[in-house]
């Protein structure tokens, strides 16, 4: 295999680009925008930026946050500070530099719609809005809205989210993020270079209703969305049952990123696993096997590495924002736990920072429950009652 055509430059193909240029294939990467400010918070966790040190180590404009404040109905809102900062870039700035870098690595990169690609031969030819390409293997990285119907996942209603808000100018020093009654998803306050990302996602709920809870909470926040830039998108969620079918990889390609359904079906977090795959796509195509075990071994890479990971944390997503717990809501709990219990909290703060696989979880959190619960007794004034050594 000599060349590859890269269809998407979103963070996935932009990296992947990178990978196999650096490697010596010809690669030429097609994206009908470039560089652009993609709806997203822009949000990396400690797991993208310890496995990638170059998202630190460059001179793009970003920011690290470490103080976050968590919300839930009738739980009030509680202050967590992040051992390992969150890293937040604007997606013009960071698909920008993913783009130089996929270019300094030899990669051709063009700014053309990929409108179809057929067989021809044992390769692919790419039609595009400025002509054809021919290429031995494609990848597609074309994002959650992939118009290329026969490569990807295919998204089901139940297997998305509606995303959307509006880019406020102002400035904070903290994330916000709000759990609301009824909803699996959330509201975040992303604090950008010069301005707020202030967006909602959600499940199973039409986006003008989401539009209505966001602007309901900015208002009652004093955040005001007159002016500012509204933005929405589609944020791929997988049941577990699409976990199972995904079709990641076929004869001559393989799916990286959104195209994939690769983001975690919980927090909503793409950016890093979009990296990934984009890097373990690159390591299966430059893998030492034949054309055919290459697809597979990518298949393989992904369930290994992550997939199998964010297939249980799908199962996990609906007792989190819709369950109960103690007689409470889950999210309520998650809050009021935070605030009593430093055991708690320190999960909390692996999970931010994406140090907590979501199989371990359970195992943990039981672990803990006797102590979280001696934390919370004794923050509530039962000191008095509960002898020194339970703990
Ligand atoms: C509102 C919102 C907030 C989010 N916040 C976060 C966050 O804070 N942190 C996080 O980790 N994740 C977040 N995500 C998820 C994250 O944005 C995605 O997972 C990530 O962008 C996926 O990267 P990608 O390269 O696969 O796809 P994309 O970034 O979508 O890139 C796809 C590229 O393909 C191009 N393209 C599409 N069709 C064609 C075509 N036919 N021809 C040529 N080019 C084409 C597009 O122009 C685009 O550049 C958020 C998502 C949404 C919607």
């Amino acid at each position: 295999m000599k060349s590859v055509a890269i269809l998407g430059g979103g963070p996935a193909g932009a990296f992947a680009a990178e990978q196999l240029a650096s490697a010596g294939l010809r690669v030429q990467l097609f994206d009908e925008k470039l560089a652009w400010e993609k709806p997203c918070g822009g949000g990396l966790t400690y797991k993208a930026y310890n496995q990638y040190p170059f998202l630190i180590e460059n001179s793009t404009r970003k920011r690290f946050v470490t103080q976050t404040t968590l919300a839930a109905p009738r739980a009030g809102e509680v202050a967590l500070t992040l051992d390992e900062p969150l890293l937040i870039y604007s997606r013009f700035d960071l698909n920008n530099m993913l783009l130089e870098r996929a270019g300094r690595a030899g990669a051709q990169v063009e700014k053309a719609r990929v409108k179809e690609m057929s067989r021809y031969g044992s390769g692919w030819q790419i039609r595009t809005s400025s002509g054809t390409a021919d290429a031995d293997f494609c990848i597609v990285a074309t994002g959650a809205r992939n118009p290329l119907r026969d490569v990807g996942t295919e998204l089901h209603p139940e297997d998305a989210m509606s995303a959307l808000g509006y880019y406020v100018p102002g400035d904070q020093e903290r994330i916000d993020i709000q759990f609301l009654p009824r909803l699996e998803g959330y509201i975040w306050v992303f604090p950008r270079c010069g301005h707020l990302s202030v967006g909602i996602c959600g499940k199973g709920e039409p986006a003008a209703s989401l539009r209505k809870r966001l602007e309901q909470y900015m208002t009652e926040k004093g955040i005001s969305w007159k002016g500012a830039s509204f933005y929405s998108h589609l944020l791929p969620s997988l049941e577990t049952g699409a976990w199972k079918r995904n079709r990641v990889a076929g004869e001559g390609w393989m799916a990286v990123g959104d195209a994939a359904g690769l983001v975690d079906p919980i927090t909503g977090e793409g950016l890093y696993y979009a990296i990934r795959s984009g890097d373990l796509a690159a390591r299966s195509l430059l893998a030492e096997v034949g054309v055919a075990e290459r697809v597979e071994h990518y298949r393989r890479l992904l369930r290994h590495d992550f997939t199998a990971d964010l297939e249980f944390g799908s199962r996990l997503a609906k007792r989190i924002f819709h369950g109960r717990f103690l007689c409470g809501g889950v999210p309520s709990r998650i809050v009021q736990f935070t605030r009593r219990s430093p055991r708690f909290s320190d999960i909390m703060r692996d999970l931010f920072a994406g140090k907590q696989p979501y199989q371990e979880l359970k195992r943990r959190l039981l672990k803990n429950l006797n102590g979280s619960l001696y934390d919370i007794g004794m923050s509530v004034g039962f000191s008095r009652l509960v002898p020194r050594k339970a703990g």
